[in-house]
């Protein structure tokens, strides 16, 4: 199915319902996902997910690896990324017109399901994509939401974008894509 969208169509983003929020990505981007957590195994990749917000739809346009910055020993199973790292990457968004929407990162040799240590530094709103990877084969792929009251992840709808050149920046925008 292919849409005739452009952002900035509609600005209506606060007042879309959140069950009908999605997360939208190519089939390269989806494949480019799991080749970090291919690359990263047995550790854990982890990294941010840029894009934007059209008609209440996360549309993504790349993706920012980040240096896991939990101890080695530890980083099988866990992802760390620091505030300094945040700012970083949320000013390099910016500087395209674009916004981190989002957090990916692996699940060596597990499911692609959000663990407690992922809930308990999770934020409000970002999409969180989790690829399970087992023996360096990424496989299933899902993206999750924290739920209002940040007592558990919801599962957030991936759509399949048709072409990764059906982003248009908003005029006068410099964004180039990543
Ligand atoms: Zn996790």
């Amino acid at each position: 199915m292919l849409e005739n969208w452009t952002i900035g169509k509609n600005s209506h983003h606060s007042t879309t319902p959140k069950e009908q929020m999605a997360i939208k990505l190519s089939t390269g981007q989806f494949e480019q996902i799991g080749k970090y957590g291919e690359a990263a195994f047995p550790n854990e990749c982890c990294g941010f997910i840029l894009g934007k917000l059209v008609d209440g739809q996360k549309v993504v346009t790349g993706f920012l690896p980040a240096a896991n910055e939990r101890e080695d020993e530890e980083q099988y199973h866990r992802f760390l990324i620091t505030p300094e790292a945040y700012r970083a990457a949320d000013k390099e968004a910016r500087g395209r017109g674009l916004d981190v929407l989002g957090f990916y990162h692996s699940h060596p040799n597990a499911e692609a399901r959000p663990s407690q240590y992922d809930l308990d530094h999770a934020w409000p709103w970002y999409s969180y994509i989790i690829v399970s990877v087992k023996e360096r084969t990424a496989g299933e792929l899902t993206s999750w939401v924290l739920n209002d009251d940040r007592t558990k992840f919801d599962g957030e709808d991936i759509l399949a974008a048709i072409r990764e050149d059906l982003f248009v920046p908003q005029s006068g925008d410099a964004s180039r894509r990543l």
